[in-house]
């Protein structure tokens, strides 16, 4: 599949071209709340969106959105919460933080989360308590980040953020939001075209003024005075993930649409975009629940430990894609050993001694059991002085037999997508390398570089909460823009 940069055409492209305030490009979750936003502040908008029907790899999605500072449901199920807090925490988690954009992100939170609900549907007003990868049911609230986690736990006050859709299941359930976000867009009076692919950007010194499409053999060229990319990520494009975020080829299972191939960025780079995160995917082999699989050890080959097992999935995958060969496993004893409710780390084996694991996983003579003799001599009085484990999640593994999980990357089903995206302002322009703006061109949701920059930081929800966040500030902002 191709890497390379379409054509940027020249402005004589656009005579006796048609016209819109603003052109979004593509119809998932970014794109939606873009143009349902640009419709409502007056603009005519096209919203192009290359497959038969709207949704992308947001309707796929299970339906969690990173959202706090006190929201109706952390408010109902007692969960204090400040936008302080959650500024402080995203803060801290970010590997290269936008203070600004993360202050207007939880700032506006709360008030987000109500424009949310008024597309049509509520939050269930329920928390769930365990260590899940999603809520079993329909509770509307749980913890979904490293919230709980050392060092962050020490920065901001922990509080649950991951509002989950009123639909049970893990997949899906955001299919719910797009329908009602269809519904709101057509009310609003958005235009679109389905089946109608983005093609090139068409650009006057420098200034994105319009965009091809093309519709089966059909092609055309849009006037427009702000074009808004929201085309999705890249994990479908084989070789620009090999070029960028090579361990996300050997994951056997991708979590995205056909059309995440990329071009959205690449659309942006014609037009001088600079791309922010590229070699960072979100990685993840959730080996709990149940959660008391919390409770075991994770090594390397080495036998070493190397981070808090009860770090979010995806934090815990980061750091096994950075072990040697990439090979880690989990360790636990027979007084909390429970198979995974996914097994998606497959169980090897069990052994009635240490020595006889150590020689079955290949780790060199003794290294695991000097791991496992002074994480439980630590563990009896709740203490982890190596990774800071919380005290909830620490109990000693000294009951044999012993029984170990792999999580090494082509053994554990791990799934992923990719988090790079352009540069942008708070308001969505899209950022050259010297920070000036694409006059014209704006870029949201898995297109764009915003709070989601890496598997260590990662916490579920982010991703739609931030393409609907700053996909409306971009459609606002595109809107008040003047005329060609
Ligand atoms: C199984 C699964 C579960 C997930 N769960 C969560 C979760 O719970 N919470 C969370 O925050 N994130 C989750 N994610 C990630 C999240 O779904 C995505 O990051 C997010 O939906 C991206 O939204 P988007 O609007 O940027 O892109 P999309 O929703 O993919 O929309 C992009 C649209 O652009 C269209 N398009 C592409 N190219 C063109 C073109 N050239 N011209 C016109 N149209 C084009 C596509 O067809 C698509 O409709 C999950 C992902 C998966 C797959």
């Amino acid at each position: 599949m191709t890497t390379a940069l379409p054509d940027v055409l020249p402005a004589s492209a656009l005579d006796a071209a048609e016209e819109a305030d603003v052109v979004v490009i593509g119809f998932g979750i970014a794109g939606g709340c873009a143009a349902l936003e640009a419709a409502r502040a007056g603009a005519r908008v096209v919203l192009l969106e290359k497959a038969a029907t709207y949704g992308g790899t947001s309707a796929m999605s299970g339906g969690h959105f990173y959202l706090g500072g006190g929201t109706a449901v952390q408010r109902a199920t007692g969960h204090e919460d400040s936008a302080e807090e959650m500024y402080q925490y995203l803060l801290a988690v970010s590997q290269d933080p936008e203070p600004e954009k993360i202050r207007a992100f939880c700032d506006d939170s709360v008030e987000h989360f109500d424009w949310i609900e008024a597309l049509g549907f509520e939050f269930e007003r329920s928390y769930f308590p365990g260590k899940a990868v999603i809520q079993p049911n329909t509770e509307g609230l749980m913890f979904t980040g490293n919230e709980k986690v050392h060092p962050y736990r020490d920065q901001a006050v922990p509080a649950p953020r991951g509002h989950k859709v009123p639909v049970p299941g893990d997949t899906g359930g955001t299919q719910m939001v797009m329908d009602l976000l269809a519904k709101r867009a057509e009310e609003a009076g958005v235009e679109v075209r389905y089946e109608t692919g983005a093609t090139n950007l068409v650009v006057e010194e420098g200034k994105v003024v319009g965009v091809a499409w093309k519709r089966f053999t059909e092609t055309g060229v849009l006037r427009a005075k702000a074009v808004v990319i929201a085309a999705g990520g890249f994990v479908m494009n084989p070789d620009m993930v090999a070029e960028n975020t090579p361990a996300l080829g050997s994951k056997l299972f991708v979590l995205g649409n056909t059309y995440d191939d990329g071009l959205g960025l690449r659309l942006g780079a014609s037009a001088g975009a600079q791309l922010r995160f590229m070699d960072e995917p979100f990685i993840t082999a959730p080996f709990y629940p149940p959660s008391q699989l919390v409770t075991g050890i994770v090594v390397n080959k080495d036998g070493q430990r190397f981070v808090a097992e009860d770090s979010y999935h995806a934090r815990t995958s980061y750091y096994v894609m950075h072990q040697p060969e990439q090979k880690a496993y989990l360790i636990v004893d027979s007084a909390h050993i429970e198979h995974p409710s996914m097994p998606l780390c497959p169980f090897i084996d069990g052994w009635e001694s240490v020595d006889e694991m150590e020689s079955a996983l290949e780790i060199p003579a003794g290294a695991l059991q000097a791991t496992l003799t002074s994480y439980n001599e630590n563990a009896k009085a709740k203490q982890d002085p190596d990774f800071h484990k919380h005290p909830d999640w620490i109990e000693p593994q000294d009951q044999g037999p012993w029984g170990a999980y792999d999580l090494s990357l082509g053994k554990a089903l791990y799934a992923g997508f990719t988090l790079g995206g352009m540069r942008t302002s708070v308001d969505g322009e899209v950022e050259r390398e010297d920070g000036s703006v694409i006059e014209g061109l704006y870029a949201a949701g898995a297109c764009a570089a915003n709070i989601a920059q890496d598997g260590k930081g990662y916490a579920s929800g982010t991703q739609l909460a931030e393409g609907s966040y700053f996909g409306r500030r971009a459609g606002r902002h595109a809107a008040s823009r003047p005329g060609n």
